[in-house]
């Protein structure tokens, strides 16, 4: 595989970075070891010193999580990947590996929630200026980047509202300011949308999402140049700790066997139900990238290949009509959890969103009647049988 990097998608998810043992295994080797053992004195210091290439310590590197990183590199067309221990790991080392007291960062508004903290709680305390911007207005981020900026974070399609940035264009504005683009690629997934190939430094994923997307495990990755990853990201990440254990890494390559095939179903069935949920009573606004009715849909389309697998919706009566049909599921269960092959519906503004309090939700269109559902892989009939029931259940009370 290795020397054979021209391979399409579907392969490489398969097959892309394996390296077997002598024992020619058919599935990636778990090496569940913290450390690694040198034949004598002299190869150890050849592999301190640099001169071999040897493993030295799982916190340094570890060969499935090598296989991992090496797969999802080639998904997403990136030179390099490190894993870390979740996707929140994967964001704060994008961040902190290269900032500095002094530097300004220039971030989307609309991120999720603990990105949002670290721009503007951590780094004010280390003497990093942040500003916040409205992600679809790209006015705010020329104005914003008309100083000079050390890095930009933002996240397309946004959660939950989905509102999309326009990454070319900002990747300019960016650059033009000195940046750093640092991409949270999650709700579009390696597979829909390709930040790097538009403009982006640096992609961040959280692969407890889609990438496992079978609720098993946490884990998160920072994809990008390789001299960026090997000078700035990997000093940082060998020192700090923040690595994935090689048994989630290990989930996470078995979970990429599958993506595509998750994705694609996933992406049909949510296609479905926001049409399905856009002519239903009771549902006051229905948001998803491929459905012609939101209001970015043109540049959604034209940054992915598909509309993803999350819907947001808005239903009548705010907060006591969303908690109806959230307690009239069966089927879709509750949970702020997404990109599962289950699918998993949640009340932003008391759970997910609560914290940011009701004018930056009200900034954000979060209204108390939204809910956020991600579409997962059941039959798509059972799915819109179960949102009729449950929103029948909202307009029988209504005209009660
Ligand atoms: C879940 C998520 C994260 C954080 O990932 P964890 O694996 O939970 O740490 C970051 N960004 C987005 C967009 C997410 O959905």
């Amino acid at each position: 595989m290795s020397s054979t990097p021209h391979y399409r998608p579907a392969t490489l998810l398969v097959q892309g970075g394996i390296e077997r043992t002598q024992y020619a295994e058919t599935a990636e080797a778990l090496f569940l070891t913290s450390g690694f053992v040198y034949d004598d004195a002299d190869q150890a210091e050849a592999t301190f010193n640099g001169t071999t290439d040897h493993y030295q310590y799982s916190r340094f590197g570890n060969p499935t999580v090598t296989m991992f990183e090496e797969r999802l590199a080639r998904i997403e067309g990136a030179e390099a990947c490190r894993a870390t221990a979740t996707g929140m790991a994967a964001v704060n080392a994008a961040l902190l590996a290269g900032l500095k007291a002094g530097d300004r960062v220039v971030a989307s508004r609309a991120l999720f929630g603990s990105c949002h903290w670290i721009v503007s709680t951590l780094l004010p305390r280390f003497g990093i200026a942040t500003e916040f911007v409205d992600c679809a207005d790209l006015e705010q981020w020329r104005a914003a980047l008309s100083r000079p900026a050390a890095l930009v974070l933002l996240e397309s399609p946004s959660n939950p509202m989905l509102e999309i940035v326009d990454l070319r264009a900002v990747s300019a504005l960016a650059h033009a300011a000195g940046a750093l683009v640092v991409v949270d690629n999650v709700f579009a997934t390696p597979l829909l949308q390709k930040p790097l190939a538009l403009g982006a430094d640096v992609v961040v994923y959280s692969c407890t999402k889609h990438i496992d997307g079978q609720g098993r495990v946490l884990g998160g990755a920072v994809l990008g140049s390789r001299k960026w990853i090997e000078e700035v990201l990997s000093p940082f990440i060998r020192n700090t700790g923040p690595v994935i254990s090689p048994f989630n890494a290990w989930l996470l390559l078995k979970g990429l066997e599958t993506l595509a095939l998750r994705v694609e179903a996933g992406c049909r069935n949510a296609a479905a139900i926001a049409d399905f949920l856009a002519t239903r009573p009771g549902v006051t606004r229905v948001w998803y990238p491929a459905r012609t009715d939101h209001p970015q849909h043109a540049l959604a389309m034209a940054q992915a290949s598909a509309g993803g697998t999350m819907v947001t919706f808005e239903v009548a009566g705010g907060k006591e009509g969303a908690f109806r049909v959230l307690n009239g599921l069966r089927l879709v269960r509750v949970s702020n959890n997404l990109g599962d092959a289950k699918s998993l519906a949640t009340h932003p503004a008391t759970t997910t969103h609560m914290r940011i309090g009701p004018e930056e939700r009200e900034r954000l269109g979060i209204t108390d009647g939204v809910i956020r559902l991600s579409v997962g892989l059941e039959d798509v009939e059972d799915l819109k049988e179960d949102l009729a029931r449950a929103l029948d259940g909202l307009a029988s009370r209504a005209t009660a």
